[in-house]
């Protein structure tokens, strides 16, 4: 028996590692064995880590309405390169993705181009709570934003318990941008007048975070089986409330943003395109995050990926950075140089983000599951540059640096997208 595929090396299984080939026919892991499959294809992996592969809950492709930033197929492009295999699409396009209509419009394009699995976000609209049923059938789960950020309107904190009285009905999880609007507004007005390089950090404080993230998990009390996802924690304290919050029974998950877990807010200083939302944070908070992703505070590995264009962040200052192409780079420095261990990684990176989105039929290296594979060489150093990017942002908050590897293999239910480093088209 010849399967389409057979991949040979070392497998990051919830048990370690373990030296295996795995056999792949029609898209699925059918086999894993020791040794003996037999292949029509083998790729022999080397010294790279087989994962189950990357899935990121948070990715902007920007289609439709700024396909000059990203498009499906760019923005696919981008995750293979990274070793991302399932994204989950937020819904502020140009026009915010909130209704059924709009929602079709989007799968229509992602299933015509992506290269990758594209889940979708509904978008939530204040007095609009009524769409969350009709929506339901479309997406993975909600998007609420609670402060001011790219395109999209806010939710007001006032009908979070409706909204999630309303959610929880559907069976699908919810995730927030968690910023105090209010708070935003106070400090623009304090600081007004000042400038210098990392205002921004302080216009959008630690503070913003935390008092908003305190109101959505006051507002989640009562309602047990609603999932509720903190968006891009960037401070210890959100950390801190995550765990009392869970402490106390509710089903509270938060994501790291690769940017915050890899820069303090001292590069933002240096280096006027690492705006983000929320901002970058001191060295202390960076820390919290790396501790909370060993600890399983973390729930998910993402990349935020906002791509703007390198003009555009410069001339208006907009808020967002990508990070697709970079995710795999990332990986290989959380192993290699900050003591994250692989099957931390195959947690956070794979396995918590399958059960989120509610896609059983991935996120581990088993008989059974779709053949999503992400092989990451971490001994082959490699230079992020801009020449590499696939994003059409063209641009990389990492230009320069040197990861000590990257994605070596991309597999999406059995094709190889990205082939010993060489993307597939
Ligand atoms: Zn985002």
């Amino acid at each position: 028996l010849e399967h389409d595929l057979v991949l040979e090396g070392r497998v990051v299984t919830p048990r370690g590692f373990e030296d295996l080939e795995v056999g792949v026919d029609d898209g699925k892991i059918v086999e894993m064995k020791h040794q003996g499959l037999k292949g029509a294809r083998r790729i022999r992996t080397g010294r790279g880590l087989t994962f189950p592969g990357f899935i990121d809950v948070h990715v902007h492709l920007r289609e439709p309405g700024w396909e000059y930033k990203e498009d499906f197929r760019s923005g696919s492009e981008a995750a293979v390169h990274g070793g991302v295999t399932t994204v989950a699409d937020m819904p502020n396009n140009r026009t915010p993705a909130t209704n059924p209509t709009l929602l079709m419009e989007k799968r229509r394009l992602a299933d015509e181009k992506a290269l990758v699995d594209v889940r979708l976000y509904g978008g939530v609209q204040a007095g609009r709570l009524a769409d969350l049923k009709e929506m339901a059938p479309l997406v993975a789960g909600y998007k609420l934003y609670l402060a001011r950020s790219t395109g999209g309107a806010i939710f007001p904190e006032t009908e979070l318990r409706a909204f999630f009285r309303e959610a929880s009905q559907t069976g699908l999880p919810a995730s927030l941008h968690c910023e105090d609007q209010t708070i935003i507004e106070r400090m623009e007005a304090v600081l007004s007048g000042q400038r210098r390089a990392d205002l921004y950090c302080d216009i959008r404080p630690p503070q913003a975070e935390v008092s908003s993230v305190r109101k959505v998990i006051e507002a989640l009390r009562g309602f047990g089986g609603m999932r509720a996802n903190i968006c891009h924690v960037s401070t210890a304290e959100t950390l801190a409330e995550v765990r009392r919050a869970r402490e106390s029974g509710l089903l509270v998950e938060c994501e790291a943003a690769l940017h915050h877990i890899f820069f303090n807010r001292k590069a933002a200083l240096e280096d006027g395109l690492l705006r983000t939302n929320p901002p970058l944070r001191p060295e202390s908070d960076r820390r919290a995050l790396l501790e909370g992703l060993k600890s399983g505070l973390v729930s998910f590995l993402v990349t935020d990926h906002a791509p703007h264009t390198e003009e555009e962040k410069r001339s208006q200052g907009l808020a967002g950075v990508p990070g697709l192409d970079d995710y795999a780079h990332i990986v290989s420095w959380l192993i290699r140089e900050q003591g994250v261990s692989p099957d931390v990684i195959a947690r956070v990176a794979s396995s918590s983000p399958a059960k989120f989105l509610g896609l059983d039929d991935r996120g581990e290296v088993a008989v059974g599951k779709r053949a999503d594979l992400t092989v990451v060489d971490i001994h082959t150093p490699v230079k992020a540059s801009r020449d590499q990017v696939r994003s059409k942002c063209g641009w990389s908050p990492y230009e320069g640096m040197v990861f000590p590897g990257g994605a070596r293999w991309t597999i999406g239910e059995g094709t190889v997208l990205l082939d010993d480093g060489d993307l597939v088209t």
